[in-house]
């Protein structure tokens, strides 16, 4: 069975790009807004909000400052923005005074950031090892036998014990991207390049 995993996964790394990314921003505190903003909504809509907050307020200090009905006005495309507005200018508040976070512990500390978002920042701030269990990564995660939980936080754990730390970051690039194009909830497993290995690929073609 691990042989299996082991090999789905290797099939699967070795034929996706090599570089996968789905947000542009490289600023650290900008980047942390937009993964804030993304939450239950497309990186499309969650880049539309944070450029226009971002143009009105370049800032923590600005953002910390700003009235909440001004954030969610400018946020609005990103959704649930009666929430978001109120833990954007928090964060910036924070980052304002303390600096950056530097760490999972400290990050979870702040409002409004939980596992997926701590994670995305620990990989792509700090270039520390994560697994970014978003929505499509726990469904391939789950079609291919990696896990076989529904909660988030539980897969990534999971993930996290199966495999080398080495591989978490890596491995929640290329099972979200496979689940962006391939492996969407109605799957193409004809296209798939481990439709041969995965253990969902009979019962998907069948539509269950
Ligand atoms: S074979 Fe089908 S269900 Fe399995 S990973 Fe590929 S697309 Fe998903």
């Amino acid at each position: 069975m691990e042989c299996t995993v082991n090999k789905i996964w290797s099939t699967l790394d070795s034929s996706s790009p090599r570089t996968i990314s789905f947000l542009s921003e490289k600023d650290p505190w900008r980047y942390l807004l937009t993964v804030m903003l993304s939450a239950s909504t497309t990186d499309r809509q969650a880049e539309k909000a944070a450029a226009s907050l971002f143009a009105l307020y370049p800032d923590p200090p600005s953002v910390a400052s700003a009235p909440i009905p001004m954030i969610e006005e400018l946020i609005r495309p990103a959704g649930l923005s009666r929430s978001k507005a109120p833990r954007l200018k928090a964060v910036s508040s924070y980052i304002a005074m303390h600096g950056l976070p530097g760490s999972e512990e400290e990050l979870m500390s702040l409002p409004g950031i939980g596992e997926k978002t701590a994670a995305c920042y620990l990989d792509h701030v700090l270039g520390l090892p994560a697994v970014i269990a978003d929505t499509h990564f726990v469904r391939v995660a789950r079609r291919l036998g990696f896990t076989d939980t529904v909660d988030r936080n539980k897969a990534a754990k999971e993930i996290r014990e199966r495999f080398p730390s080495s591989v978490w970051s890596r491995m929640s690039m290329v099972l979200n991207l496979h689940g962006r194009t391939v492996c969407r909830p109605s799957p193409h497993c004809t296209e798939c390049p481990v439709r041969g290995l995965c253990p969902s690929s009979e019962a998907c073609s069948v539509g269950s």
